[in-house]
């Protein structure tokens, strides 16, 4: 891995942001947990999201579909046939990889060559139910899209949406991923924010263009940096069974082989999945349009994201390293200081309150501003350490602002407030505080 990458990896364990799942038995390869941290941070990622893409829409509506499904699902979407991926084994040690992903010798024991390619099936298997056989066989979802397209008729009914509309869903997915790696990147167990858009047929290349500009943009609004994100359109040759057209926002990752790698695809469907559903459910999946009295199939456009990866892409994006430290830390040996520019709206903390003393008056009067302020936002209160290092404690962590309770504050009821970023110093009222981090928090 990359140097860069090793430092973000051992500050999310660290500060307890993404660490190894299961890490006292040694871990569960491809599978990590969140952190005090890292919940908050998924959350604000996944919010922003939702706000777009439901809140702020009258024409998406939002759904929680399970995540075990009747089997006959994975049948008639194509993934018991098509989930796979090529497989090869090293003739020497007997290690497996992904083809695509290797190259002619084993990169793990450096002599062996492959065996041929064969497909591997990537989704995990379960049973549900206390007999094991056949008919309790299924599989944990690989993806989050099938909910939505069993579900059409009875969310379009009940929500009275016509089209076009939307399906909009968060939730886990799981693929046995043959190499999982890079950290969070690929895992076997992880989360996707998947919006379903259903249309009229015919009208599937206006909306595949309106959602590769849209999602674009809210990729730029939650502070990615515009350099490293970029657009790429599958050729002809690469489009998956079901889509007539897909194009992805790539990161540029420090590890992506060629410098970048996807992190959502925005695909154009076509009525793949809910005529085939349709066939094998027998079940009626069309719509019935008012104004031409006529029934049609539905095409979808699927902006499909990544949490987790996306979540990679944001720490890597803000990850910045100051060397010799930043000039208010003096205190500290002039080391190499940390600071995550995360935007505020995503960032886990949002305001570090921090009294100079230990002691009363400045102690109470700083827990009274926390308690207020964590009506709101979430809140950190720390009181131990000198200033500077309490400074660099939030920088690391991305909290956006912090706000000092100094002796003067006991007098004239002000506070100083430092922005993580320009280190700039403000003195605010007391009484105004919570206004004040409304305009700049949200
Ligand atoms: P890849 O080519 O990297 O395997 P994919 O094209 O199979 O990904 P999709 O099926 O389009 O991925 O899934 C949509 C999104 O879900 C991806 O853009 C990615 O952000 C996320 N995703 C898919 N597989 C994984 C995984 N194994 N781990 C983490 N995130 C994933």
């Amino acid at each position: 891995m990359p140097d860069e990458m090793e430092k973000l990896v051992s500050l999310c364990k660290r500060r307890g942001f993404i660490f190894p799942g299961s890490d006292i038995y040694g871990g569960l390869a491809g599978i990590y947990d969140y952190g005090p941290l890292g919940v908050l941070l998924k959350q604000n990622l996944k919010a922003a999201w939702w706000k777009r893409v439901v809140q702020e829409r009258e024409d998406v509506v939002g759904l929680d579909a399970a995540i075990l499904m009747n089997a006959k699902t994975w049948e008639a979407s194509g993934h018991t046939k098509f989930m796979t991926d090529a497989l090869v084994e090293c003739k020497k040690c007997h290690h497996r990889f992904r083809a695509d992903k290797v190259g002619e010798t084993c990169p793990d024991c450096k002599k062996g060559t492959f065996t041929e390619p064969r497909p591997f099936n990537l989704m995990l298997k379960t049973t549900v139910g206390p007999v094991e056989d056949e008919g309790s066989a299924t599989f944990l979802r690989p993806e989050t899209a099938q909910g939505i397209f069993v579900n059409f008729h009875t969310v379009q009914q009940s929500s009275r949406q016509k089209l076009p509309f939307g399906i909009a869903q968060i939730g886990k997915a799981f693929r046995n991923e043959i190499t999982p790696g890079n950290f969070t990147f690929r895992t076997r167990e992880f989360e996707q924010m998947e919006l379903e858009y259903f249309i009229k047929p015919g009208e599937d290349k206006k909306w595949y263009e309106y959602w590769i500009k849209e999602r674009m943009k809210w990729f730029l609004d939650i502070g990615f940096k515009k350099q490293n994100l970029r657009l790429r359109e599958y050729p002809k040759e690469e489009l998956a069974h079901y889509s007539k057209g897909t194009t992805d926002i790539e990161y540029a990752f420090p590890f992506a082989k060629g410098g970048w790698d996807e992190i959502e695809g925005i695909a154009n469907r076509t009525d793949f999945d809910l005529k085939n559903h349709q066939e094998a459910s027998k079940q009626d999946l069309s719509y019935f349009d008012e104004e031409t009295k006529e029934r049609v199939l539905s095409y979808v456009i699927e902006p499909s994201a990544g949490v987790d990866r996306i979540m990679l892409a944001l720490l890597i994006d803000a990850f910045e390293e100051v060397e010799g430290g930043r000039t208010e830390t003096t205190e500290s040996n002039k080391d190499t200081e940390t600071v995550l520019r995360l935007h505020p709206s995503i960032a886990p903390i949002k305001v570090a309150v921090l009294p100079l003393s230990k002691k009363e008056p400045l102690t109470k009067l700083g827990r009274d501003i926390a308690a207020g302020l964590r009506k709101r936002w979430m809140i950190q209160y720390d009181e131990t350490a000198s200033i500077g290092r309490r400074y660099r404690r939030q920088d690391e962590i991305g909290t956006p602002y912090c706000v000092t309770v100094d002796f003067e504050s006991v007098d004239d009821n002000k506070v100083t407030v430092r922005e993580r970023d320009s280190m700039k110093q403000e003195r605010v009222g007391i009484a105004e505080i919570g206004e004040y981090f409304k305009d700049k928090i949200g």
